[in-house]
């Protein structure tokens, strides 16, 4: 039986990820005060690399919070929408998504896709056509269904409304896939760490605009922690608002100096080399959940015709020493998911999808 070359289960579950060694033994760094020239130095690093991995021109804030993703959700719409929220939903995460601003006490909308296809930008235009709306928020890789939306073409069409401001969850895409604030007029695009930052889970990252600024300044009743006005604040001197994660923060500056040195083109190169690797073994195989066209670089979602038993398959995967990730919501019991995502290289991946083929011969009658 094949046996992943490690200590521990190797993850390829499509978040948390795979934490190189070198970056846990950052996080085990002695503790360092916040607000001293130690942290500010560190940050004055450490935000223009995050800035470049959004494509965030200067101008562009970049925030750091001790959060996961979830709480830059609420950030982002508690901070920039006072009308009404549209909110493309075609999975688990947007639907999340659509749940966190109805808790926000802002009046959002769906626009329902199928799961498995992509949101149609068109749509999203006949929806803003009709007015009301402020915002836009979009997930752009749907992790639960393996579909990469088309960002730059649902943007260029919220760019045709200019009081509507786009907000995107990058969190499954960014450091994975090409994600350009600046050129696509993102407002505020958001992600957590444990994607493909290949980070251990804990902290959350955003680029926000000067517009998503301007209609925070404007803002009532956005709380106090996710306050980009305050965030702003500490920001600018190159603090942490309140005590931040120190440990994560030195493991982002160790692991942002990785991502620079690889370079981002040849990042996302990997990411699609991985992920074609992923889908000739499931076009051989199985059936993917995701239409052709919008398929995602950095996970992969499997379905299977001949009725597979899932989780019997992700345990006799779990014995061959890697975790992959099972169906997600609704998708549970019918799909699988492998999260090509992080520092994983092909060959990595060549051996993970040895072992499933081992799994797959023993689980399948
Ligand atoms: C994982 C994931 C989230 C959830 O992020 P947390 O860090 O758990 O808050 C949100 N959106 C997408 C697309 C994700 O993949």
């Amino acid at each position: 039986m094949t046996a992943a070359p490690s200590d521990h289960a190797i993850l390829f579950t499509p978040g948390p990820t795979e934490v190189a060694p070198e970056i846990l033994r950052e996080m085990a760094r002695p503790v360092i005060g916040h607000r001293g020239l130690e942290m500010q130095a560190i940050l004055a690093d450490v935000l223009p690399r995050a800035r470049r991995l959004f494509g965030a021109p200067e101008g562009h804030e970049v925030f750091i919070t001790a959060s996961s993703a979830t709480g830059l959700w609420e950030a982002a719409i508690r901070n920039t929408v006072e009308r009404r929220l549209l909110v493309p939903v075609c999975g688990a995460f947007s639907e999340r998504f659509h749940e966190v601003a109805v808790a926000c006490g802002v009046p959002a909308d769906r626009l329902e896709t199928a799961w498995g296809r992509a949101v149609d930008p068109d749509a999203v235009g006949e929806r803003l056509a009709r007015g009301g709306y402020d915002a836009v928020a979009l997930v752009h890789n749907e992790t639960s269904t393996g579909v990469a939306n088309p960002l730059p073409a649902i943007a260029g069409v919220v760019r045709r409304h200019p009081g509507v401001a786009l907000l995107v969850d990058v969190v499954s895409s960014v450091a994975g896939m090409p994600v350009e604030v600046g050129r696509d007029g993102i407002d505020v695009a958001l992600a957590s760490v444990q994607k493909c930052l290949a980070l251990p889970p804990g902290l959350a990252l955003c680029a926000v605009s000067p517009r998503a600024m301007e209609r925070s300044r404007a803002r009532a009743g956005k709380g106090y922690y996710f306050d980009f006005v305050r965030l702003k604040g500490f920001f600018d001197r190159r603090m942490p608002m309140a005590t931040p994660s120190v440990s994560h923060i030195f493991a982002l500056q160790a692991q942002l100096r990785r991502i620079d040195a690889e370079g981002l083109e040849a990042r996302h190169a990997r990411h699609r080399a991985m992920a074609d690797a992923t889908r000739r073994w499931t076009a051989e195989r199985c059936a993917f959940f995701a239409a052709d066209g919008c398929r995602s670089d950095t996970v992969t979602c499997v379905s299977d015709e001949r009725g597979l038993d899932v989780a019997a398959f992700v345990k006799a995967v779990a014995r061959r020493g890697y975790a992959i990730g099972g169906g997600y919501g609704r998708l549970k019991e019918t799909t699988f998911r492998i999260g090509h995502m992080g520092d994983h290289t092909v060959a990595e991946v060549t051996a993970l999808l040895a072992a499933m083929d081992e799994a797959l011969g023993e689980v399948r009658r």
